[in-house]
């Protein structure tokens, strides 16, 4: 299948050098899909719309766009079909009730997921004649078309380069991360594995001032400098993380488990849930026990890579 580049430049070409804007076809019209799919109506791409559910696809009518009646009629009117929907179970239902119409079509699925369903769909889609990447929504619906967009693709690269002109009428930086289907999932999840452990310890945090009479808003801004303590030294344990060098001599490990027991004994004494907090309670003792108490919190990705026992 044809691969030739809509562009040579970067992912935010100006639109006012390249050539019309491509057609598009967008399955899934949840908040993400109707973003994505606005998005390219108001940057000109012929736009063509299907949602499983009838009736979310009105207001993009109004803006310009097509509705399918059938994912076939929807993958059928443009080469390139960009699917976003809830995760994969989804996406694969759509593309197998699409028939023989995704043969020779330019599949991008921009649905959340693990790695290997994303290189499993990637399989399937190709051995029925589609071409297919993968790709990753870093950002919110409101960022979509905004320079604060950012989005990850990978698989075939060629792929990549014939459509970096329509991606970039997303806004913001898409980068690619390889040919390897699975590995723009890999950085989303790895990415919700630390936003989701981070927002879990901040709804603990705010249940806890409030068992002791403080408000969360009374918190946040004290939180917020918490937070402004982790990019000052995210690279620097990264660095560390990544050459297996574990520093413990500014903290340790054995210190950080006697901070979080200070949080379950207070958690405890106000009768709250204390699951998250044991769990990495027991992660720091882990390590401890392996005699790795007097390691840097780097040791922790260590210990974490491996099961618990
Ligand atoms: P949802 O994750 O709730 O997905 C809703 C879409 O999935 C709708 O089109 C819905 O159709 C469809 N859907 C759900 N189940 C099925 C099914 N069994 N068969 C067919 N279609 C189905 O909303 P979003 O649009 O927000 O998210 C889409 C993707 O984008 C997700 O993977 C999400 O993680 C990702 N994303 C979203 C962000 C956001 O800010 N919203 C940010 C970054 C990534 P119907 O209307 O018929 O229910």
């Amino acid at each position: 299948m044809s691969a030739t580049p809509e562009t040579s430049t970067d992912a935010t070409t100006d639109a006012t050098t390249s050539p019309a804007p491509a057609p598009v076809t967008v399955l899934g019209l949840g908040p993400m899909g109707r973003a994505l799919a606005s998005t390219f109506v108001a940057a000109g791409h012929p736009t063509t719309v299907w949602n499983r559910t009838e009736g979310k696809a009105d207001e993009l009518v109004a803006q310009g766009a097509t509705v399918a009646s059938t994912p076939a009629e929807a993958v059928a009117a443009s080469e390139l079909v960009v699917i976003c929907v809830i995760d994969y179970a989804a996406s694969d239902s759509i593309l197998e009730a699409a028939g023989d119409a995704i043969k020779g079509r330019t599949l991008v699925n921009l649905t959340a997921d693990s790695p290997d369903r994303a290189r499993t769909a990637a399989t399937w889609a190709t051995e029925r004649g589609a071409d297919y990447l993968d790709g990753t929504i870093l950002t919110p619906t409101v960022t979509i078309g905004t320079p604060a967009a950012v989005f990850l693709f990978s698989g075939p690269e060629a792929l990549y380069e014939t459509h970096r002109a329509t991606f970039a009428s997303l806004g913001g930086t898409a980068t690619y991360q390889g040919a390897d289907h699975g590995r723009a999932a890999a950085y989303d999840v790895a990415l919700l594995d630390f936003f989701w452990t981070s927002v879990s310890g901040l709804m603990h945090a705010f249940a806890l001032a409030r068992k002791e009479d403080i408000a969360a808003r009374d918190l946040a801004p004290f939180a917020r400098g918490i937070l402004d303590l982790l990019p000052p030294i995210m690279d620097q344990l990264a660095g560390n993380v990544d050459d297996g060098v574990y520093p413990g001599e500014d903290s340790h490990i054995i210190s950080v488990a006697a901070g979080i027991e200070h949080v379950i004994h207070a958690a405890d004494d106000r009768g709250m849930d204390t699951g998250v907090l044991r769990a990495a309670r027991a992660v720091a003792q882990r390590a401890i026990d392996e005699g790795h108490g007097t390691d840097g919190i780097e040791r922790l990705a260590e210990v974490l890579g491996r099961p618990a026992a």
